[in-house]
């Protein structure tokens, strides 16, 4: 009983991120404005995977709450093509939305998290201040803001996919908890729920991703209210990607 009220007054900083600007974006946001929660889309213009994007005012709806990054103008794999292409992905889709929204969009997403040095440095060149990257299991934002890594994806991953993420970034004494925090439970739910109690012990910081066309296709809509409840009886603050990187 003691512990449980020691765990309630440390401090958990959250953050929820929302890939590729599927309309059911919106349905996640209402279920962030329920909760009282803020999150961050990250929308390109177009989807060359063939998935629908919002359209315009549907993307200023989202912005009335949340924040709004980029995530290449067709979403592609920035490293896969010339620079100049990729440079020409990353302007065109922060100037729409800039036109759109009328204020400056400081976060980018990397498509499927794939950058390199060229690709981190056009982001940066854009005048984006920080890009998230995909790499998982962090506690904190991590030390570069043009690879900003998250804690857990929503969705409900093999155990072996948590090993090989964690084999993939630098392997820290850190991540190594989480890591044990995930794998020590074998549900979904409950490895979250015990990631983000590894990061409250350890780190402090909570980071969500996902995509709101996975929710859908794999019905897991009731699966992240139940979460969030959950998050929320953490204690927790939570805040956009963009306020997160500058809180850390
Ligand atoms: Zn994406």
């Amino acid at each position: 009983m003691r512990m449980q009220t020691d765990l309630a007054d440390t401090p958990l900083l959250v953050t929820t991120s929302w890939d590729d600007g599927h309309p059911s974006d919106l349905r996640v946001a209402d279920l962030l404005e329920k909760h009282g929660i803020r999150g961050t889309f990250y929308v390109p213009c177009t989807n060359s995977e063939g998935r629908p994007v919002m359209r315009s005012a549907e993307i200023i709806q989202l912005a009335r709450r949340n924040e709004i990054g980029g995530h290449t103008r067709d979403h592609v794999i920035l490293t896969t093509i010339a620079p100049e292409m990729a440079e020409a992905q990353i302007r065109a889709n922060k100037q729409r939305l800039e036109d759109l929204l009328g204020h400056g969009v400081h976060g980018f997403a990397y498509v499927r998290g794939h950058h390199n040095r060229t690709v981190r440095d056009l982001v940066k060149k854009a005048g984006f201040k920080y890009a998230r990257t995909v790499k998982n299991l962090m506690s904190t934002p991590g030390g570069d803001r043009f690879a900003v890594a998250t804690t857990a994806q929503f969705f409900p991953h093999r155990g072996v996919t948590y090993l090989r993420n964690y084999a993939s970034g630098r392997p820290t004494l850190q991540r190594s908890r989480i890591l044990r925090a995930v794998l020590g439970h074998a549900e979904f739910s409950a490895r979250l729920s015990g990631s983000a109690e590894a990061c409250r012990h350890s780190g402090g910081h909570f980071h969500l991703w996902g995509h709101s066309w996975e929710l859908d296709e794999h019905d897991l809509w009731e699966e992240l209210e139940r979460f969030l409840v959950r998050l929320t009886q953490l204690h927790a603050k939570f805040v956009t990607n963009d306020e997160w990187c500058a809180s850390a």
